[in-house]
């Protein structure tokens, strides 16, 4: 056995697995935030309005409020012992990324801590160092760090964060933020313009976004004796078949004692950061669990959601974990997702997404619903290339996960009512409460089987990856939806005149339910069945990450963006060229642990039981199928393994050459899988599955 194996059995022995209460004394709520209520507090009566102002409608901040607010922070964060500020940004790469300095100025003899508005509103960086799809070159390198106002400032590591955005010296948006924020304001105004045809009284309209974020839990020793999961983030040898049948109790099962102490110290620290979780819970596979959010406006909800992910990963070392958010770290396990449930509320907080007991609120419902139903239909290959990853690849399709074929899936009874009743375009149908269906939370039933779902007062957005950020599908959701909305507005007003504003209101919801029929689906997302139909209904499908951003760059679709302001033609093209990048860097990553795996261990480890079976049949002269079997299955190991190092000279541009790979690499995983079964197991060297499982 193994050293690092051997090590690493022993350290897991050693742990003590008992339930430790952490202590019940807890901060105020938000204690570690500078919330808004906070500062306009602290801010004189004239600034209160304006940022006030800028809260609740955008608009731009004055050198004088910005001067008195980077005050505040620093007064705020030295009262709690905090030297030093950070702005906090969130760039392409997927991680949160900090440039951190103290607030101490020494001129002469005085030292003085000072945090002013030119330093608050704005840090200079390299932009060029993160990844930017081409935008920044080397010799250009200037990208600014700038301050997000609307996002409260925090204090984490001893730092006072400040949420910010990255833009490059041409204000093109090298991050996550800078499209949320120009997509958000897009939805949300779209949203306010057909809520204000209804119900003119109506001052905004606000996105909402709850997560659900999903996670495995090792034991931190085990990365020391698996380099697959330690870099790579997923188990690219092993069998877990017998571990995953063993944990059929799992789902909203007991969580382990060890578990269980790291998830109440995270919940703690949330709640002192103000990011209202809800619900803990164990998830269906061995290892698996979940916290949801309470849903927040979405740039917060979105900010939150990766300083959770954070916060998760240092809370978990410190009680000897590894947190894992890849999308599939087992093949025959489920998948992680990052479920993204959003809706929208009026400043009276009316939810359009909600079925109301009133005619008019009903016609607001029902025009979400088909802006809604009829955008995802239009704008499939968006939505797709929003999710699309190489891990996500791993994911889709399978063990809970939606298909990567795009539909939508509606309660039963709105569902029929949609399909059916609607199409009468009857006002009476509207104007009594009792002819729209009833929703009831509790009589809706799920399909996890849907990319989208309609939840009564919601919609899930589930095909989205749980270790991405998810501001990128939000982005491409919320500008669709816009999009559509303005149509729909626009489609109402032009008509009203002639038909008056519920008739043409009718007509559009109307119009919007008849064409997107195609989308909406209530079967098994997995038959072989829905592959040919979904085919014949013209719908967004894709095979892989590759494929799927070919074909958004082939389409017509790519212009919604541009045509919204959301991003620049270069932008959006800078960002596909950075997923392309990551997804051949994945694959590549894989290839050479892969293939370490195999001429380190797993050859040496077989060649050598097979010499001995060999011998000792010599011996006894006995005929073992074992040995032809072994011999057969090393034949494969290699053939595929040099099929796999070589398709590496090959050009790594091209899909097909990527598609190669990617199946050499499941030939390997499936070959090395059926070797450890016929290899005793104290003579195989690397941690095997069930044993990294262990907690
Ligand atoms: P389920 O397993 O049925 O999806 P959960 O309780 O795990 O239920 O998660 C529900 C999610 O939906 C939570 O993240 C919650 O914040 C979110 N949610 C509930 N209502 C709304 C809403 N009106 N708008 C946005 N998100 C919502
Ligand atoms: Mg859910």
């Amino acid at each position: 056995m193994h050293i690092k194996r051997k090590m690493t059995l022993k350290t897991l022995m050693k742990r003590e697995t008992f339930h430790k209460s952490i202590e019940l004394q807890r901060k105020e709520y938000a204690e570690d935030v500078l919330t808004s209520e906070k500062l306009l507090r602290k801010l004189p009566n004239r600034l209160q309005e304006e940022f006030k102002e800028l809260l609740e409608n955008n608009g731009r901040i004055s050198d004088e409020a910005a001067d008195f607010i980077a005050n505040i922070m620093k007064e705020w964060a030295l009262s709690k012992n905090v030297y030093h500020y950070t702005h906090w940004f969130q760039p392409l790469h997927g991680e949160i990324a900090e440039k951190t300095s103290n607030f101490l100025i020494i001129s002469g003899k005085s030292k003085v801590n000072v945090l002013c508005k030119d330093t608050l509103i704005k840090q200079e960086t390299d932009g060029s160092s993160f990844p930017n799809g081409g935008l920044r070159s080397t010799f250009e390198a200037r990208g600014y760090i700038i301050w997000d106002p609307k996002s409260p400032a925090f204090i984490l590591n001893n730092s006072l964060c400040i949420p910010s955005l990255l833009i490059s010296y041409k204000e093109e948006a090298l991050d996550f933020k800078t499209p949320l924020l120009r997509a958000v304001e897009f939805v949300e105004n779209a949203a306010l313009k057909l809520t204000k045809l209804l119900i003119p009284e109506t001052k905004y309209v606000r996105s909402l976004l709850g997560w659900e974020q999903e996670f495995f839990i090792f034991d931190k020793s085990i990365l020391q004796a698996r380099k697959d999961i330690e870099i790579a983030g997923r188990a690219l040898i092993g069998l877990t078949d017998v571990k995953n049948h063993t944990h059929i109790n799992h789902y909203f099962g007991k969580i382990p004692p060890r578990v269980l102490n790291f998830m109440e110290e995270a919940e703690k620290k949330s709640y002192e950061l103000g990011i209202p979780i809800k619900t803990r819970h164990n998830e269906v596979a061995p290892n698996q669990f979940e916290f949801s959010y309470f849903f927040a406006e979405t740039s917060l909800a979105i900010d939150h959601n990766q300083l959770f992910m954070e916060i998760m990963k240092q809370i978990a070392t410190k009680h000897d974990l590894t947190v894992n958010f890849h999308e599939k770290p087992f093949r025959t396990f489920n998948g992680s997702g990052k479920h993204c449930n959003f809706s929208f509320q009026t400043d009276r907080g009316l939810n359009l997404y909600k079925r109301s007991g009133n005619f008019t609120e009903n016609l607001l419902f029902l025009s979400m619903l088909a802006a809604t139903i009829s955008g995802i239909y239009k704008n499939g290959h968006i939505l797709n290339a929003s999710i699309a990853s190489y891990e996500n690849d791993l994911r889709l399709g399978g063990h809970e996960a939606p298909p990567n074929i795009l539909s939508v899936f509606i309660v039963d009874d709105l569902h029929d009512f949609l399909v059916n009743k609607i199409q009468k375009s009857d006002k009476k149908l509207f104007t009594s409460t009792t002819c729209l269906p009833d929703i009831l939370l509790d009589t809706h039933d799920r399909n996890r089987t849907s990319p989208f779902a309609y939840n009564g007062n919601r919609f899930e957005f589930r095909s989205v990856g749980s270790s991405v950020n998810c501001a990128e599908a939000m982005i491409a959701l919320y500008t669709i939806l816009g999009d559509e909305m303005n149509q729909m507005y626009e489609d109402i007003t032009r008509k009203s005149e002639k038909l008056g504003l519920e008739e043409s209101v009718l007509h559009a919801i109307n119009e919007k339910i008849q064409t997107s029929q195609p989308i909406l689906f209530k079967g098994d997302g997995y038959s072989a069945d829905w592959v040919q139909e979904a085919k014949n209904r013209g719908l967004a499908c894709f095979e892989n990450c590759p494929d799927c951003i070919q074909k958004v760059l082939e389409d017509e679709q790519i212009q919604i963006y541009c045509r919204n302001g959301i991003f620049t033609p270069d932008e959006i093209k800078a960002r596909y060229d950075v997923k392309l990048r990551k997804y051949k860097n994945k694959l590549k990553i894989e290839t050479v642990i892969l293939l370490e795996f195999v001429q380190q261990n797993i050859l040496p480890v077989s060649e050598k039981y097979l010499y001995r079976l060999r011998k000792q049949n010599g011996k006894i002269n006995c005929d073992d199928s074992r040995v032809e079997n072994i011999q057969q299955l090393i034949n494969e190991l290699k053939t595929y393994s040099n099929q796999l190092a070589n398709s590496q000279e090959f050009p790594q541009e091209q899909i097909e050459t990527q598609e190669s790979a990617v199946k050499l690499l499941q030939k390997i995983q499936s070959v090395c899988e059926k070797i450890e079964f016929f290899i005793p197991d104290k003579k195989w060297d690397i941690l095997k599955n069930d044993e990294l499982l262990h907690l």
